[in-house]
């Protein structure tokens, strides 16, 4: 049960079945009260007309011949041409027929005049029921039941009441003389009919009901179909599977998009692994030499009585074999503290200028032994930074610029500014980089020359961390270069202001 709301089929089906039975319920509701107010409304109408025309049969038609006497006239007002002021009333703008110049009807002849109107009346399906002003009962159409009590409130002709009692809809009026008039209708089968209506209303909302959720269960089922297949892809590349991908043919929509970026991140995290396998293989490759140094110079050392020369020239061995590993540890070190964010020390203000030429201090001796010329060209260029590592990149460059360089061949190092950035190039002439090599030359471990580089120590590390340390510091790292003819680094960091 949990796991069915856990489900994004199951949560859109709910909402979709929520809506659409609120939409429905809400569709046919409204319609049932608009259908019902509409009978009740053309029902009140019908009574309103049966009692206005009760009214007028009960009042005196037969105007009196020469008008009111003078005693009851009323004075006429400038431009009036009709006598006495009119009443509005219920049934309309008419002369007052119950003022002084009309004279009554007989009995005989309203008894007539309601026997017409009854059987009107009665064709409508309603009756109606007289009483004079004491409350005798007067007439009363032949449907009309008995049990209707007489209206005692007190009532206007120009207010009419509209009520439902016992199931029947009812007018109850009255004309001045105090005479009393209920024209009334059974609404039990006009609301049969509602009810009928409202019921068909129900069952064909309950089928729209059906089918819509029949329809949004296959378009959830549609919708979520490339999840399941993206879920099944994932399942298959974390059991190990790293060249699965998802396939992503023949659709193009929010999911084939999903399902590219995922494609793209798998790609990224498979050459990732591989990466970090090879950096694991190489790593472990790189200390094996020395290890197998230590090794092989202490057993055969070992293997016999040795003069004490022979035990120093072993020790040395060690201890060269010991520093290499050091070098490699310490630089395997470095990275991973780069790696990880662990080596974004608080920057300081410092003079690029001033640690370029701390490290040639450094290098210097070892450019003089090489013969080879170091050509500077320093000016104060101010960054933010971590000194010491800064110092590392300048340091890896130069000397990878002298080691990798030619017999009497030169180094060219500048430190400039320009607009928002301080630049430090390392220029030389040594044997420079071929092209095939030129992309990975700051991959870990690379060498373009092995055995070149390993016999001198080097791991084929230095670019990589120096690459890591430029970035870390938000500027870049370039390399030119052409084989025989030498190579320029170029690192850019931004200026430090003022
Ligand atoms: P290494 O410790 O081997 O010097 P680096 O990461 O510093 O490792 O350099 C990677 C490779 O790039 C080197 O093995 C070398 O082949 C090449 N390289 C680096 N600097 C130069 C240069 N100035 N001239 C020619 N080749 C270079």
């Amino acid at each position: 049960m949990n796991s069915i709301f856990k489900s994004i089929r199951w949560r859109l089906q709910v909402w979709h079945g929520l809506i659409l039975l609120i939409v429905l319920t809400s569709f046919c509701i409204t319609a049932y009260l608009l259908v019902r107010d509409n009978r009740v409304r053309r029902v009140d109408q019908r009574l309103q007309q049966h009692a206005s025309a009760l009214l007028d049969a009960m009042r005196p038609m037969e105007p009196i011949p020469g008008g009111p006497p003078p005693e009851l006239q009323r004075p006429r007002g400038p431009g009036q041409d009709r006598p006495g002021p009119r009443g509005r009333r219920f049934g309309g703008d008419r002369p007052d027929p119950d003022g002084p110049g009309f004279r009554m009807l007989t009995p005989e002849h309203l008894g007539t005049a309601l026997a017409l109107l009854g059987e009107k009346i009665a064709a409508d399906g309603m009756h109606f029921t007289v009483w004079g002003p004491d409350g005798t009962l007067l007439e009363r159409s032949a449907n009309a039941p008995e049990s209707i009590p007489f209206p005692s409130e007190v009532l206007t002709e120009t207010t009419p009441t509209l009520r439902t009692r016992e199931g029947s809809r009812e007018i109850v009026v009255a004309n001045r003389r105090g005479f009393r008039v209920i024209v009334a209708q059974d609404m039990a089968p006009e609301l049969a009919e509602v009810r009928l209506l409202a019921w068909r209303l129900g069952m064909t909302g309950l089928g729209v009901l059906l089918l819509g959720l029949a329809c949004g269960w296959w378009m959830a089922t549609r919708a979520i179909q490339p999840i399941a297949e993206i879920s099944s892809t994932a399942r298959k590349i974390a059991a190990g599977n790293l060249d699965e991908r998802i396939n992503v043919t023949g659709t193009d929509n929010e999911f084939s998009q999903l399902a590219q970026v995922l494609n793209t991140t798998f790609g990224r995290l498979q050459a990732a692994f591989a990466r970090q396998a090879e950096f694991t293989a190489d790593a472990s490759h790189e200390l094996r030499t020395p290890v197998s140094v230590v090794l092989s110079q202490t057993q055969m050392t070992l293997a016999k009585d040795r003069t004490p020369g022979e035990y120093r020239e072993c020790i040395e061995a060690c201890q060269r074999a010991a520093q290499r590993m050091r070098q490699l540890v310490e630089s395997l070190l470095v990275l991973a503290r780069l790696d990880s964010g662990e080596a974004d020390a608080p920057r300081e203000h410092c003079d690029l200028k001033r640690i370029t030429s701390d490290s040639l201090d450094l290098l210097r001796p070892i450019a003089t032994a090489r013969q080879i010329a170091l050509e500077l060209d320093l000016l104060p260029a101010a960054c933010l930074g971590d000194p010491g590592q800064l110092g590392q990149v300048a340091t890896n460059l130069v000397s990878n610029a002298i080691h990798y360089n030619r017999p009497a061949g030169t180094v060219h190092v500048s430190v400039t500014t320009e607009n928002q950035i301080v630049r430090l190039t390392v220029r030389d002439n040594g044997i420079g980089i071929a092209a095939n090599d030129l992309p990975h030359i700051f991959d870990r471990f690379y060498r373009a020359d092995k055995s070149r580089s390993r016999s001198a120590g080097h791991a084929g590390l230095g670019l990589a961390i120096a690459k890591a340390i430029v970035e870390t510091h938000r500027g870049t790292l370039e390399v030119e270069s052409e084989l025989g003819r030498g190579s320029t680094f170029t690192v850019r960091l931004p200026r430090q202001a003022g």
